[in-house]
């Protein structure tokens, strides 16, 4: 039978435990582990069994327990002690409340998905943990932030396995009374409403629910309300379900109805509107039109108010990978704006923000990413290595320059520390080093034996396999209802053994199955007589993706053979509760993904903030920060010459490490059982990764590159009626408009001998068409260094040439003219020998530019 209708019956807490019912309700309990330990400590084994869930454990509770514990003062005052702690936490000064100078009072913070707690499964991998630790971290830092994402009935899938080991999905329903959310009302208990106008005179509705993860409000915007139709009410059904038209809608509703929503938000709570909006990946895009629409309503032109959104709008991009990214037909998005929807915004200014109107692009699509950086003044990537791809990849947006130019930055992503590090580990830098901020411990101090590190490790590993037969003896039963669990799930993993977890989403770049290139090569590692190694693995494929599920598959059957099964296994539906086991209960964190395309990847920081080591390919973060101590860095083939040799080779140099090098070390032990050079890497990994791997100083860098130097951006062109962006728009048109006529026509230079030596002095002088823009428009540059084979330049240094001003002039122009042109001089010393080269070129100058490649536009001599 199944119910037609579902609701959850909160239980009423005890007057004397009321502080509990305050403590479910901040997401805090999510990382702060002793408010965890209060909830456990009402029914340890409902605790677990539930997921660690305090909102789900006091409504499971016998009440009589919670009478019992109201009549225990001990336990009531530790209760009130809690909260008192909490609510210190969200009042007093933390780190931004201490910086000096201008900054945002309020910053919103949008992504198509938020994992915070296993407790509320709104993510479907990185880019949503990600979001859940950057808000995390926000709170711990006092960063004003507010998220902004959607509530999605059936979050992502549920992953299960059949016997022959094909993925299978299901969708269970959230039911949203049972989670720590409450739907924002206004004054008069109303519930808030957003409302977008659609084609067809049609309009979606969506309530809003709020979360509070530590001192961030996160909104989160749901359809699945009466007032809309039935087809919409399910818009926000599922995280990445539907294709073209469902994707759009779900996107439109996160940028503008989450815009709107969080100018409901912050009326209702008299706090300023953001200044600062940062979009998480392309999808949330639209916000920036919802800006601008309603700058357009305070009387702007679309360029005017561009201007604002985009001084004011920070885009960071996630995905090296064509398909991370999202493409919607033109058509379709021409349809939808063709509406009320964003009164004031022409929808052929609109498509244009979209369009790939650069060699190789299609005239058919809206491309979310480029929407992103045309309204984005300020974007990024989330690694070194990933801001120079990103720089390449979207360099067609910038003709003319080249990749090192493109205004695209990077900062490397991080982990929230106290999410991600297991109690057991931080309960010994807190008795030992006297601080639970891992970051901050002193990883070195002899205060923490090499037996302490090994011995908490020893704890975690068995912690983990002790989860892990768990997890393959319920899946057993899901293939096999009724049945009696056989014995052997009992052996899976030896708490002893050296543990390598590979645990990702699917897609194919992540190379699921390169471990399985040579399957004899594999079997020979797990079962080595002296050095046996053992492999969890774990990740859900996308529900389209048939080439993902056959990936796993391959994994499963592999790993169904009798002699392997207990050294090899696959553990389905991997999630946020999973992970924070199986991180501090591998030694190594194997990561092959074909390089360059995994964008940072942190679980291999996740697993390092625990002590495992990783071995990697050196793509995403590991380039930054692998130093030869920490771990090991599988060699990419770069150059093969295809994909399958790629693989072999590849493939070859990981059997290797772990062969020679890996497997060998972990098992040279001391006389006291000790593998003292391990424990020696675990302790440089956990005292230089910690304080850089951790989402504190990542969103230290946000505030600091971005944060702030848009906030005041935006408010240096709002300021006085917008006077700066009115300006700024007109300066730009002038610009677009003249720079065809724009070139360098001439250099001269001279000051070097025929055969020029270090220590010369090249005076340059370049005659510029300025086509009547005023020398001030722009710099005239010289870009100089090493001279290549092919005419590039490498190592380069640009040095700003001076307009002559020349007082004499009759004309009344103050520059010497010759042929129209003005004249540009400097001097560049030669303090290096070797091939060298040197350009001239005009781009133009504007305080109110973040980069002077930024309007894609140049001249450049010869
Ligand atoms: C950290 C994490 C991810 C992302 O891991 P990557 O290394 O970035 O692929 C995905 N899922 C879960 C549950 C995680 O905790």
């Amino acid at each position: 039978m199944k119910a037609i209708r579902k609701f959850t019956v909160r239980t009423v807490v005890p007057e004397a435990l009321a502080a509990l019912d305050e403590l479910a309700g901040n997401l805090r309990w999510s990382w702060h582990e002793p408010t965890r330990q209060l909830f456990e400590h009402i029914s340890p084994e409902l605790w677990r069994e539930i997921g660690t869930d305090p909102v789900a454990l006091l409504g499971a509770v016998d009440p009589a327990r919670l009478v019992a514990l109201a009549a225990d003062h001990d336990y009531v005052s530790w209760v009130n002690s809690i909260r008192d702690g909490l609510r210190s936490y969200l009042q007093e000064p933390r780190w931004y409340q201490g910086l000096e100078g201008d900054k945002p009072e309020s910053i919103a913070y949008f992504s198509p998905e938020f994992g915070i707690a296993a407790a509320l499964p709104q993510y479907s991998g990185g880019l949503g943990i990600l979001a859940g630790d950057h808000l995390k971290s926000a709170s711990d830092l006092g960063v004003p932030l507010i998220g902004v994402g959607l509530f999605y009935r059936a979050g992502y899938f549920s992953q299960a396995i059949s016997p022959d080991g094909w993925q299978i999905e299901s969708y269970p329903l959230l039911d949203p009374d049972g989670l720590p959310l409450s739907v924002l009302r206004r004054a008069d208990g109303s519930a808030v409403q957003v409302s977008l106008a659609l084609p067809d005179n049609r309009t979606l509705h969506a309530r809003v629910w709020q979360a509070n993860v530590g001192r961030i409000r996160l909104l989160m915007l749901d359809t699945d309300i009466p007032e809309n139709t039935d087809d919409l009410r399910l818009v926000t059904d599922r995280l990445y379900g539907g294709g073209g038209e469902h994707r759009l809608l779900q996107e439109l509703l996160l940028g503008i109805g989450g815009a709107r929503a969080v100018k409901v938000w912050s009326a209702l709570n008299n706090r300023p509107e953001p200044e600062v909006f940062h979009t998480n990946e392309g999808h949330a895009g639209f916000l920036g039109l919802e800006r601008i629409s309603s700058l357009i309503g305070d009387g702007l032109s679309f360029a005017e108010a561009l201007q604002v959104a985009r001084a004011g709008t920070v885009f960071t991009t996630h995905t090296p990978v064509a398909a991370g990214i999202d493409r919607f037909e033109r058509s379709l998005v021409r349809r939808y704006f063709e509406t009320d929807l964003l009164p004031g915004v022409g929808v052929d200014e609109l498509l244009a923000l979209g369009a790939e109107n650069y060699p190789g692009g299609s005239p058919d699509v809206f491309n979310m990413a480029l929407m992103g950086l045309r309204l984005g003044q300020r974007a990024n990537g989330v690694s070194k290595l990933h801001g120079e791809v990103s720089r390449r990849m979207f360099k067609g947006l910038w003709p003319g320059f080249d990749a090192e130019d493109v205004p695209i930055d990077s900062i490397t992503n991080g982990v929230h520390a106290p999410t991600w590090t297991d109690p057991s580990l931080l309960h010994l830098a807190e008795d030992r080093l006297g601080t639970s901020d891992t970051s901050e411990a002193d990883w070195a101090s002899p205060a923490i034996t090499d037996d302490d590190l090994w011995s908490v490790r020893g704890t975690m590993r068995l912690q983990f396999v002790e989860d892990a037969r768990r997890r393959i003896a319920a899946a057993w039963l899901v293939q096999n209802p009724g049945g009696i669990v056989p014995g052997w799930i009992g052996q899976v993993f030896d708490p002893k053994v050296l543990t390598i977890g590979f645990a990702r989403r699917v897609p194919t770049y992540k190379r699921l199955t390169l471990m399985l290139h040579d399957p004899e090569r594999l079997r020979a590692l797990l079962l080595h007589p002296e050095h046996p190694i053992q492999i969890v693995i774990a990740g859900k494929s996308h529900p389209a993706d048939e080439e993902g599920k056959r990936l796993i598959q391959k994994v499963v059957q592999f790993a169904a053979d009798p002699e392997l099964r207990t050294r090899i296994a696959f553990l389905p539906d991997y999630n946020i509760g999973m992970a924070q086991l199986m991180y501090p209960g591998t030694d190594v964190w194997l990561n092959n993904p074909l390089r360059p395309l995994e964008a940072c990847g942190t679980s291999g920081m996740k697993a390092a903030l625990n002590g495992a080591l990783n071995l990697s390919i050196l793509d995403g973060w590991w380039p930054e920060y692998y130093d030869g101590k920490n771990g090991w860095a599988i060699p990419s083939a770069d150059a093969a010459g295809d994909s399958a040799e790629r693989d072999r080779i590849e493939a070859d140099a990981l059997y290797e490490l772990i062969e020679h090098h890996v497997a060998p070390r972990f098992y040279d032990r001391n006389a006291d059982g000790v593998p003292e050079r391990w424990v020696a890497s675990i302790r440089h990994t956990l005292a230089t990764l910690s304080p850089e791997l951790n989402a504190g100083r990542m969103v230290r860098q946000y505030v600091q590159k971005l944060y702030r130097p848009a906030g005041a951006a935006e408010a240096r062109l709002s300021a006085n009626n917008y006077r700066a962006a009115r300006e700024l728009a007109v300066w730009k048109g002038r610009i677009v408009a003249k720079w065809p006529g724009v070139s360098v026509a001439h250099v001269e230079s001279g000051g070097v001998a025929a055969v020029p030596k270090v220590g010369d002095e090249l005076h340059l002088r370049a005659h510029v068409q300025l086509n009547g823009l005023d020398p001030a428009d722009v710099t005239v540059e010289v870009v100089y260094g090493k001279s290549l084979a092919n005419d590039e330049l490498s190592g380069v240094h640009t040095l700003a040439l001076e307009a002559v001003v020349d007082p004499d002039a009759a004309d009344g122009s103050d520059t010497p003219e010759q042929g129209g042109a003005t004249l540009f001089t400097g001097t560049v010393a030669l303090d290096r020998g070797g091939a060298f080269g040197y350009t001239v070129r005009v781009v133009p100058k504007n305080d109110l530019l973040v980069s002077s490649a930024e309007m894609g536009l140049i001249a450049v001599a010869g």
